[in-house]
């Protein structure tokens, strides 16, 4: 897809951060192309218009960047899954190990209904936890989630193999 090479070139790469040794994909230098941002949401929306998605489950923080417009142009709904103590109704959390310690993502008690279709998008996968908590909080609510949709996979860190079996669509894999 000749599409890719200039969403690839809009992303910026920054050399340790937020610590020394990361190399930090900033996916905001994409935003400022709206024409490669554009390719982006549609080379998405072209891979997921024809399977009845009913839910775009983002994942906080860029993942409310980039499932937004993917629901809207497949109809269905967007679910935010957030971090702890944001949401103001009642939630249903799954926790993840991180390399320090753990965190959560939360979402709304009534946000997902039984039968449910889902997506989940976030714009990077590395070792696969956030996306594996997104998964088990989805279906826990009765959701089927068929797909993961990420921008950039780092595959050194071997996330694909934490998604319980569910397929991963990326654009981009970076080191
Ligand atoms: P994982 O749980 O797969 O180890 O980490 C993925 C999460 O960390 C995603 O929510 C992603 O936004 C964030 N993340 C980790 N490294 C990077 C990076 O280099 N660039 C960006 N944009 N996000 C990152």
């Amino acid at each position: 897809d000749p599409r890719i090479e200039r969403i690839s070139k809009a992303i910026r790469v920054i050399p340790d951060f937020p610590k020394p040794g990361i190399k930090f994909q900033d996916i905001t230098t994409l935003l400022l192309d709206h024409k490669a941002f554009q390719d982006t949401i549609d080379i998405f929306v072209e891979r997921f218009k024809d399977k009845n998605i009913t839910v775009v489950a983002g994942v906080e923080a860029r993942g409310f960047i980039f499932g937004p417009p993917i629901a809207l142009a497949l109809g269905a709904k967007f679910i935010p899954l957030r971090k702890p103590k944001k949401l103001p109704g009642e939630v249903i959390f799954e926790e993840y190990v991180l390399e320090y310690g753990s965190d959560r993502l939360e979402m709304h008690v009534g946000a997902v209904e039984t039968g449910d279709r889902a997506l989940v998008v976030d714009d990077l996968i590395a070792t696969g936890g956030t996306l594996c908590a997104a998964i088990n909080l989805l279906e826990r609510a009765g959701a089927e989630v068929l797909e993961c949709a990420c921008i950039i996979e780092l595959p050194e860190l071997k996330g694909r193999a934490r998604l319980a079996g569910k397929p991963l669509f990326i654009l981009i894999e970076a080191d």
